[in-house]
């Protein structure tokens, strides 16, 4: 049989990303160069080089204006959106406005440099796509990737624009309670009909679904909903908050003027929030944290649940919403199923496990990887992949809010709505305002309010050229589509001229040329990766071969006259030197300075290693 070079699936997460692949009958959730099987959604910038994943993360404290992480609470989002200006607040990296479109600001190889959400997320999913071609051993290009249900229109194709930006084909853009129930149905052997409820808490993110699943092999999302701004970073901040204002009591000082501090106390804060997931008291040690004060300090598991009791309620919203979308009650759910990490928080599973009429909480799945599995199983679907555990499954997913368009007075006019099935299409017919209204201005809208103010705004074009006549005359049909990604795209048609028009998606979406420049960008920054690996690797040898001579220019005394050694030891010394003046010296310099010193040293070493029997003997008979 042909061999397919399988697709991936990758969940995109805001705090980590995961991948994972469906091979010989089962998923595989493949871990990173460093063992991991999520890697931190993290990019960082420095003077040398640009680093991604684990590395980034872990180099935060020290970088923290030039490391970039939370590019999915952006992506997809204009500058003066709300969520923006919040979350910029706590950000320790720079956010900038460039025609209403954020863009983080970053000093990368001593050049300011400002890239675009879709650029940042386009190298953490080249991260992930490695991972999978360094496991799987061939190149991989096609992908199914999350995205959480509530995302809008804009989010999904700026996801897009970062995959391609990524050298990655999108099969199919899956909402991530969807891939997880998916997992969840394929996992278990399930018989008859269940309403399954996915509670998926992460970084930055709530989502909350139901779905039913029909003997293990049909799914059918039955309603969604979510808060876009909620998940655990919200309860880091909180504890930051907390202990930033204990600082000012105990020191009286405000330790938000240095961004390091900030980010090492935020890093301490996140760590100390996993732990009472578990404990249900936790310390916090942070050496000269500010001008040089030690602060330790402690933190309750019950403190942690009072600073983020509102926010712990909060997540009981969207869970009402989605019940009731699904015209379920909640004794009607069959299965509760926990994704993300932030669902580990004891008092958020109580709250949900009460509000549930105390039903118990499935916790079978694995929490981190249940996305990533889900998005593999269906990559392997759209891949045509028929067999074993993926055969006969249907998935079918449901838009997560209604759309429509403006009438006259601001009202919302809806044409789809909420919760319908997709693919989907639906039309309604609409006129002119006035008479011999030459044009209309179609503005599309998501959102469940009466009134377009309350919603969000999709887009916006005109439709001219209209005839002049009477206002009420004229047919204007506007026809929505929302493809199998949740995408969607808006025609007018004036019945009477057959004149149309076609939205452009949303504002912000980047234009093709600006694609093409990025995706030559990111293949170029993926050259430059490697060199600087390249060059890493030989300051790496330079130096252990100068640690070599010095300690053989140390045992040699006997084989080798004292100028000779003190020759050997001044190379060294000159050398070491050189590199502490150097440190971003080019891979051409060090290659030729390594030349250079092995040049020098290449006689003495051999001198050293024919004696170097002699040396162990007299070493050992000493
Ligand atoms: P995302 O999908 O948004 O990237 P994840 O599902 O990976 O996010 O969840 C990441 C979030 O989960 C982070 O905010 C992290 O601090 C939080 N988290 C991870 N483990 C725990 C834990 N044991 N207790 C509380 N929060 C946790
Ligand atoms: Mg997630």
């Amino acid at each position: 049989m042909e061999k397919r070079i399988p697709a991936v699936g990758i969940d995109l997460g805001t705090s980590f990303s995961c991948v994972g692949v469906y091979q010989n009958g089962k998923v595989d959730i493949i871990a990173n160069d460093q063992g991991n099987r999520t890697t931190p959604s993290y990019v960082a910038f420095t003077s040398t080089g640009r680093l991604i994943g684990d590395g980034a993360k872990s180099q935060v404290t020290m970088n923290a204006v030039n490391t970039v992480f939370d590019a999915k609470r952006l992506i997809g989002r204009m500058y003066n959106d709300e969520s923006v200006i919040v979350n910029s607040k706590h950000w320790p990296f720079k956010v900038v406005d460039v025609e209403n479109k954020p863009k983080v600001e970053v000093e990368y190889k001593g050049e300011m440099k400002r890239f675009t959400p879709e650029e940042i997320s386009s190298m953490v999913l080249v991260k992930m796509k490695k991972t999978a071609e360094a496991y799987l051993g061939v190149p991989v290009t096609d992908a199914v990737i999350t995205v959480p249900a509530y995302f809008n229109n804009a989010q999904r194709e700026a996801t897009k624009d970062a995959a391609l930006i990524a050298g990655l084909h999108v099969l199919r853009i899956v909402n991530e309670p969807t891939a997880a129930a998916l997992a969840f149905g394929l996992e278990k052997t399930i018989s008859g009909e269940r309403n399954v409820m996915v509670f998926d808490l992460g970084g930055g993110t709530l989502d909350v679904s139901v779905v039913t699943v029909d003997g293990g092999s049909v799914f059918e999302v039955l309603s969604t909903a979510g808060d876009t701004l909620l998940g655990g970073e919200d309860f880091d901040n909180l504890m930051v908050v907390h202990f930033v204002e204990e600082f000012k009591r105990k020191y009286g000082k405000n330790l938000r003027g240095n961004s390091r501090s900030l980010r090492r106390l935020k890093a301490a804060c996140e760590r100390a929030k996993r732990i009472l997931s578990s404990s249900s008291e936790t310390s916090l040690e942070l050496d000269a944290l500010y001008e040089g004060i030690d602060f330790y300090s402690k933190i309750s598991r019950v403190t942690f649940e009072t600073l983020c009791s509102n926010l712990f309620f909060k997540t009981l919203i969207p869970v009402r919403k989605a019940l009731l979308d699904a015209e379920l009650e909640p004794s009607q759910i069959h299965e509760i199923l926990l994704v993300g990490g932030s669902s580990r928080i004891p008092k958020i599973q109580q709250m949900l496990q009460d509000f549930m009429g105390g039903k118990v909480l499935n916790r079978s799945m694995n929490i981190d990887e249940a996305v990533a599995y889900g998005a593999a199983v269906q990559a392997a679907i759209l891949k045509g992949e028929r067999s074993g555990m993926v055969k006969d499954v249907l998935l079918v997913d449901v838009t997560p809010f209604s759309l429509g368009i403006e009438t006259a007075g601001g009202f919302m006019d809806k044409v789809i709505d909420c919760n319908t099935k997709i693919p989907a299409a639906a039309s309604k017919t609409f006129t002119t305002f006035y008479n011999n209204q030459p044009g209309v201005t179609v503005r599309v809208f998501a959102g469940e309010w009466a009134m377009t103010k309350d919603n969000s705004i999709v887009g916006t074009f005109e439709l001219n050229g209209i005839p002049a006549s009477l206002c009420g005359v004229p047919q204007i049909e506007v026809n929505f589509d929302i493809d199998a990604n949740g995408i969607v795209n808006v025609t007018a048609r004036d019945k009477t001229t057959g004149k149309s028009n076609q939205i452009t998606v949303s504002k912000i979406k980047l234009s093709p040329d600006e694609l093409i420049r990025m995706k030559n960008e990111a293949m170029r920054y993926l050259e430059e990766d490697e060199l600087e690996g390249r060059r890493v690797e030989c300051k790496n040898h330079l130096e252990s071969y100068l640690i070599y001579v010095q300690r053989g220019a140390q045992l040699a005394s006997g084989v080798l006259d004292v100028d000779e050694i003190k020759a050997l030891s001044l190379v060294c010394s000159e050398t070491f030197s050189w590199l502490d003046h150097n440190s971003g010296a080019s891979l051409v310099e060090l290659e030729a300075k390594l030349k250079e010193v092995q040049l020098t040293c290449s006689p003495l070493i051999e001198m050293m290693q024919d004696a170097s029997k002699c040396l162990t003997f007299s070493t050992l008979h000493f």
